[in-house]
């Protein structure tokens, strides 16, 4: 009989499942709130205007497509990494910091997995509860036992930060912690700057291996303020993995942009572990795509791009943030007794509401309004012509 007589059907991914049953809609008020992209006010996936000259001056220059290097593109990682820790931080100026160019976060959190499993076989990895849902699924492939710390407050629907204090400070010596460096997918909840100060010393005092997820650099305040995290732990002198996402902050998704940065204690020690995690990519894809990269390299390096970037980027988080203030004034207006105020307090793309899985399906059936079953919904897929339906739509729904 076949080898595959008796393979199983794996479970649908419950967020790709959902945008099917969206699709399938035939009602024209239908919105998409289950989403995990930026829309613009129109609905529609952004291209941005400095990726647009970006690639305007690449075609025209048409270069070859030679293999990359093993660790990507040196520009590219070199203007990541001056992102992320600043270009004037000493962890860039001293040569700890190496940079590999990696098939978007997903690709820098994978690249980083296999390469921690190798340098760390017996630690444990902890993520949030909740967290991204294929954090979980991505660690426990490469090996990982992956348990939860806790996160989220359903109470305030804002951190719990006491207990996710008390949760690192139970770990054993050597553990992996995986931290949401800013909005916090899904419940948008994230910590502060002070905050930041105490877990960063918990880590340090504990012995812990911070991993530092960063897929919305900007979407929260802006490209300082959002690397915090990274920025702190590198002041603290701590040895860190960063992931980077470009997905969301270029809206160049489907060209799989991003990078796995790690900081060591010296340039030495960064120059052996450059070596090493060399090979965990060359026995994987071998080197990573030209182009995303090129772009973002591009952008990031013209002083006129880079403006014209910073300006758009600031453009797509300040319409979030008039999405959420405008549906906590309209749910208000619309005299639901519930207070929604943490809506404006969340930052980045998503929220969790608090509506109950009944509700979400009342929305669905009721409405066409798609929303995880979480409670989760996509801020950045509101717009000023779906954003009153939404609000009648869950008004009516906490009736
Ligand atoms: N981490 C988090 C927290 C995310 O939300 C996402 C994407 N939504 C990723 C990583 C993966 O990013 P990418 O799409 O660039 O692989």
């Amino acid at each position: 009989s076949s080898i595959f007589a008796a393979v199983e059907m794996a479970p649908r991914d419950p967020i790709l499942g959902l945008t099917e049953a969206f699709n399938a809609d035939t009602r024209a008020t239908k919105v998409n709130l289950g989403v995990g992209v930026y829309y613009d006010e129109n609905g529609k996936l952004p291209l941005l205007g400095a990726v647009k000259a970006a690639e305007k001056v690449r075609l025209e220059a048409a270069p070859a497509r030679g293999y990359q290097p093993i660790e990507g593109l040196a520009a590219y990682n070199q203007a990541v990494q001056n992102l992320v820790f600043g270009a004037n931080s000493a962890v860039v100026r001293e040569n700890r910091v190496i940079t590999f160019e990696a098939l978007g976060g997903t690709g820098a959190l994978k690249v980083g997995a296999d390469y921690l499993k190798r340098l760390l076989p017996y630690a444990k990895l902890i993520i949030s509860d909740p967290s991204w849902e294929n954090h979980r699924a991505l660690f426990e492939g490469a090996g990982f036992t992956v348990d939860t710390y806790t996160y989220f407050d359903p109470a305030t629907r804002g951190v719990n930060f006491a207990g996710m204090k008390a949760s690192l400070n139970a770990l054993p010596a050597g553990s992996i912690v995986l931290l949401h460096a800013c909005c916090h997918n899904p419940t948008g909840a994230d910590l502060t700057a002070a905050q930041w100060k105490e877990v960063v010393e918990i880590v340090k005092a504990r012995d812990l291996v911070p991993f530092v997820d960063m897929a919305y650099q900007g979407f929260a305040e802006g490209i300082e303020p959002d690397g915090i995290a990274p920025r702190l732990f590198a002041d603290a002198g701590l040895d860190m993995f960063v992931s980077s996402s470009f997905s969301k902050s270029f809206s160049l998704y489907g060209e799989r942009v991003g990078a796995l940065s790690i900081v060591a204690a010296s340039k030495d020690e960064a120059a052996r572990v450059l070596s090493q995690v060399k090979r965990v990519i060359r026995t994987n894809y071998s080197n990573p795509p030209t182009h995303g990269g090129a772009i973002v390299a591009a952008v990031l390096s013209s002083p006129e791009l880079r403006q014209q970037w910073e300006g758009e980027l600031a453009g797509m988080r300040d319409r979030i943030r008039a999405m959420r203030t405008g549906l906590v004034d309209k749910l208000k207006a619309r005299k639901v007794a519930q207070d929604f105020s943490f809506i404006a307090r969340q930052r980045g793309m998503f929220s969790y509401t608090g509506l109950t899985v009944d509700q979400v399906e009342r929305l669905m059936s009721e409405f066409g309004i798609y929303a995880v079953s979480t409670g989760r919904v996509c801020m950045a897929a509101l717009n000023s012509r779906n954003i009153d339906y939404v609000a009648d739509a869950i008004a009516a729904v906490l009736k």
